[in-house]
């Protein structure tokens, strides 16, 4: 009997514990927790995620500063945008909505993003501290699978952790942390031999390849673990995963529905990750 990871209502959980720390920052400094968003051009799909954020942000009381900037905004306009926020006291985390207009050069504005404000967790700091071990904020969406992980108390320890995936952004900071966690990692990608007998060794298998319905039940060992990270459209319209949930979800011992799964904690991470970032600063 398969039992799923209800992401929604862990979200829920964790915005209620964050808006606490906010308030506790707040009686302790007499300042609010800040995060500033950027968003250049007019991305329909960025449009949503900025919103989505801001709503977070009211949501546990965190202050957001938003910056709305035209398509045609140069890279020096960013670049000072941004150099002035990772030198203002009152911002706690900048994050630069992706992806940026083509002619800019995003990895060069990332660059610009404090380690300490990046919430995110994308700039190459972060992610080379994550690979030491050490302090650094983690990237939203892998965070958030390992605290779906831990609320179930699903240990990664001595388990075989298969990653579909290997993206700056999901798939590889997902084998990190998992490998931190004492997991036996393996990372696949398109040009992996044979994926199927990589898939069924896995006690923990992390689909993130944004293909609908791409895991099929003949790819699944009977009573994994499966994490769903996809977040695509299907033939129907509606929103599915990378996973085909009807028929995978009765051999797993747990599994991530879609939408409901991965999705709704990743705004919560970087909420979380804000706030982390302003603890800091202060401790
Ligand atoms: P990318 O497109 O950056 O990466 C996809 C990965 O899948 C690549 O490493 C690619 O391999 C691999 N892949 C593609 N086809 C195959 C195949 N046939 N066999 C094996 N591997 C394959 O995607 P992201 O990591 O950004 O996102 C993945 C999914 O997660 C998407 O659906 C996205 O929408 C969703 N997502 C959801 C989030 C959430 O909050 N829930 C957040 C971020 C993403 P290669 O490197 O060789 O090309």
């Amino acid at each position: 009997m398969f039992k799923t990871i209800d992401g929604k209502k862990l979200a829920q959980i964790m915005r209620g514990e964050i808006r606490n720390k906010v308030e506790a920052f707040k009686h302790e400094t007499g300042k609010e927790i800040g995060l500033a968003v950027v968003l250049v051009g007019e991305n329909p799909a960025s449009q949503i995620y900025v919103r989505n954020k801001i709503k977070a942000c009211e949501e546990v009381g965190i202050k957001s500063y938003a910056y709305y900037l035209p398509q045609e905004t140069s890279q020096n306009q960013i670049e000072e945008l941004v150099l002035g926020l990772a030198a203002d006291e009152a911002i706690h985390g900048i994050l630069v909505q992706l992806p940026l207009p083509a002619h800019i050069d995003s990895e060069k504005v990332l660059k610009i993003i404090p380690r300490e404000k990046d919430v995110d967790g994308f700039s190459a700091e972060n992610i080379g501290n994550l690979c030491l071990n050490s302090q650094c904020l983690v990237a939203c969406t892998p965070y958030g699978i390992m605290k779906m992980l831990e609320s179930e108390n699903i240990s990664p320890k001595g388990k075989h952790a298969v990653v579909v995936g290997r993206s700056n952004i999901v798939g590889k900071p997902i084998a990190m942390l998992l490998l931190n966690a004492d997991a036996t990692v393996t990372v696949c990608h398109s040009k992996t031999a044979d994926l199927k007998a990589q898939c069924l060794q896995a006690d923990i298998l992390v689909a993130a390849v944004g293909k609908p319905r791409f895991i099929t039940a003949d790819m699944v060992k009977p009573g994994a673990v499966v994490i769903d990270v996809g977040m695509n459209r299907g033939d129907d319209g509606k929103l599915c995963g990378d996973v085909d949930f009807d028929n995978v979800k009765d051999k797993c011992s747990y599994i991530t529905p879609v939408p409901g799964g991965v999705g709704p904690m990743t705004i919560t991470m970087l909420m979380y990750n804000t706030c982390l970032a302003a603890e800091r600063s202060i401790h």
